[in-house]
């Protein structure tokens, strides 16, 4: 294989960890070329706007311990503020609305102490299972042939534990308990810190979001690196060998020395390899797949809410809207409202029974004020048209086990990274971005010897 390019790295996806890559890639002098199948950067992160505020129709939030996001966002110069966290919280649970402070939601003392023994129990079998390499773990494959849900079941978790952790499973996942291995969610939470960390406001991963959207960083970024980012490019076919790679896409075979496939595991099947891949590592492709996570946004003239001591913030037992925030810009309007939504009973609606739907949740929770908003929209990720679903991979049982130990190791000059392949925050931004700058940092070993 020749490389008249001149291109030392070929970088497939510009997200966050595939423009991270290519940055850090370019500041240590290699040439590189990113391929993004979209008409945009950023991937999951995608900002539009709303009554003139920017939102977030993906990742949103940042936490103070991801600090390769905070970091790479500081240079980039771009602020975050905190999550407006004022006032009381709403929890509406077997039909009833009520009101609570701090993350765990106000419920009977015995649900309360059924809750935290279930939470030191999940985090107790995290300290067995290491970062990286959760099949490792002595306990992996028992933890790997359980979901989520017949753990609970099996340590005779109450209706209630099992309720909320399924909330925490849609928002994390974007599916079902039953959905998703044991094994994977302890692995998962641990690389977040623990269930504190990743799901409170103070302190953890809601804690700070940035005004002009997490998008911007992705635009910043591909700025920096000008024509060496190429839209509308979808990778079909990748031949590698000693001598180089050979990246091609419906109009052009692009040559470099090596490539860093920056897209989720489920995307990477698209992609035909030759020779192929490992059958292993082939097949992970098809046994990690993504979850589906919605949002609906509806903005007021003020965040009525606030007047009312109410923080916007709500978690609810009864769909579409199961979580809610206030993302508005300050106290005298747009009022802004956030709802996490339940891509099983909200994707398949009409865009005006969606819209319906989840004003009857905002209304439910915060009154007949918000019935009529000035602006509304909503976005369901299933339904991306290119690489859909998100927030993250929901990697069923059997996975890990069988397929973990191939998720980033490089085939020849083939070198894997995204959010998925990550050790900390694996799933959130600042994984993405950890990912990107581990994969450069391999590939720079490579090329160094190659
Ligand atoms: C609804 C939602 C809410 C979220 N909330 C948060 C949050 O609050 N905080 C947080 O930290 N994270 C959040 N996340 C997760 C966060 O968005 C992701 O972890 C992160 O954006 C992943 O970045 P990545 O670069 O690994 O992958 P991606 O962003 O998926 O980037 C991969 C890129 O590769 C491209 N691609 C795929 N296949 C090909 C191909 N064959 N050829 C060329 N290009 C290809 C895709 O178009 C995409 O642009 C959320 C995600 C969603 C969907």
């Amino acid at each position: 294989m020749t490389n008249p390019s001149g291109l030392d790295v070929v970088v497939v996806g510009a997200g966050f960890a595939g423009l991270t890559a290519a940055r850090s890639l370019t500041a240590h002098g290699y040439r590189v070329q990113v391929l993004e199948g979209r008409d945009r950067v950023g991937g999951r992160s995608h900002t539009t706007t709303i009554a003139g505020v920017p939102v977030d129709l993906g990742a949103t939030f940042v936490g103070p311990t991801q600090t390769e996001v905070l970091k790479l966002a500081a240079e980039l110069g771009c602020p975050t503020v905190p999550t407006y966290n004022v006032g009381k919280n709403l929890i509406r649970w077997r039909g009833r609305v009520r009101s609570y402070r701090s993350t765990i939601p106000k419920l009977s003392i015995l649900e309360l102490l059924d809750v935290s023994r279930i939470q030191w129990r999940f985090e107790r079998l995290g300290k067995q299972v290491p970062l990286g390499s959760p099949w490792t773990a002595p306990t992996a494959d028992r933890l790997d042939h359980l979901t989520v849900d017949g753990w609970l079941r099996s340590v005779h978790a109450g209706k209630s534990t099992r309720d909320l952790m399924a909330i925490m499973s849609r928002v994390t996942w974007g599916c079902e308990l039953y959905e998703v291995s044991m094994l994977h969610a302890v692995h998962y939470i641990k690389a977040a810190g623990g269930i504190g960390t990743m799901l409170d406001v103070k302190g953890g991963a809601q804690q700070d979001r940035f005004p002009g959207g997490t998008q911007q960083i992705a635009r910043l970024m591909a700025d920096e690196l000008g024509d060496r980012v190429r839209l509308g490019s979808v990778v079909e076919r990748i031949e590698h060998g000693p001598a180089g790679v050979t990246v091609h896409t419906a109009t052009e075979a692009v040559t470099a020395r090596a490539v860093v496939v920056a897209i989720p595991p489920a995307h990477q099947g698209s992609i035909v390899f030759d020779p192929g891949l490992p059958a292993d590592r082939a097949e992970l492709a098809t046994h990690w797949p993504m979850g589906n996570l919605s949002k609906a946004y509806a903005a007021y003239e003020t965040p009525f809410w606030r007047t009312a001591g109410q923080s916007g913030e709500a978690l609810s037992d009864d769909g579409p809207v199961f979580i809610t925030f206030d993302v508005s810009p300050g106290d005298d309007g747009p009022g802004v409202l956030l709802g996490f939504t339940d891509a099983r009973t909200f994707d398949p609606l009409e865009p005006d029974a969606r819209r319906a739907r989840a004003l009857d949740c905002f209304v439910s929770l915060f009154g007949d004020a918000a019935r009529t908003p000035v602006d509304y929209v909503d976005h369901r990720w299933s339904a991306e048209p290119f690489a859909p679903g998100g927030p993250t991979a929901a990697v069923p049982p059997g996975a890990w086990t069988t397929y973990g130990h191939r998720l980033r190791e490089p085939v020849g000059g083939v070198f894997w990274a995204g959010t998925e392949t990550a050790d900390e925050w694996t799933g959130f931004l600042d994984g993405a971005v950890r990912s990107g700058l581990r994969a450069a940092t391999e590939v720079t070993g490579y090329l160094a010897t190659n």
